[in-house]
């Protein structure tokens, strides 16, 4: 396998040193993340910034914590002013499906927590912390698609996940 047929991979543009969060602070920069990088599998996205919000930006959450009940406009994503984010939230999602297709991508590693990257944990939607099971719109609607998301906690398991995709052999 050549390194243009290696698998693609999502990952968020803050786990890679960019300065994309709503503080204007990047989320560290895994080794494992910077070896795909140097591999070019890697396709960043903030989806926030790429939904059109700026950085730095007030914080958001997600009432309830769902991102999946976003999707399905059950709830509004806003901050902590009540200013409701959710269609910038929403549009940063399709780009990332958008991205997905484009690339034939099956893995994403997104920033754990996000009330868009989360993939397990988003806080509740009172600003005070609290964390409750459940995931950020651009996870629920990328895990929607079929993709596998994992966290920047879970680089392992994205790391095997990768390598069970099969790559169709180049036409003889
Ligand atoms: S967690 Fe996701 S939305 Fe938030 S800064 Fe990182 S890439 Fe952007």
């Amino acid at each position: 396998m050549t390194l243009s047929e290696l698998p693609k991979v999502l990952v968020s543009a803050c786990l890679l040193g960019q300065p994309v969060r709503y503080d204007g602070r990047a989320s560290g920069h895994p080794d494992v993340l910077r070896g795909w990088q140097a591999e070019g599998r890697v396709v960043a996205l903030c989806p926030e910034v790429a939904g059109g919000l700026p950085t730095p930006r007030p914080a958001a959450e997600i009432p309830g914590g769902q991102g999946g009940q976003v999707l399905d406009d059950q709830v509004q994503v806003l901050t902590l002013d009540g200013e409701d984010v959710t269609q910038a939230f929403v549009r940063g999602a399709q780009q990332a499906l958008a991205l997905v297709r484009q690339h034939a991508i099956a893995v994403a590693v997104l920033k754990s927590g996000s009330p868009s990257c989360g993939n397990r944990l988003t806080y509740d939607g009172s600003f005070s912390g609290v964390k409750v099971s459940g995931e950020g719109v651009t996870a629920a609607l990328l895990r929607r698609e079929g993709v596998q998301v994992f966290s920047e906690l879970e680089l392992e398991q994205a790391s095997q996940a990768l390598g069970r995709i099969a790559v169709p052999s180049a036409p003889r």
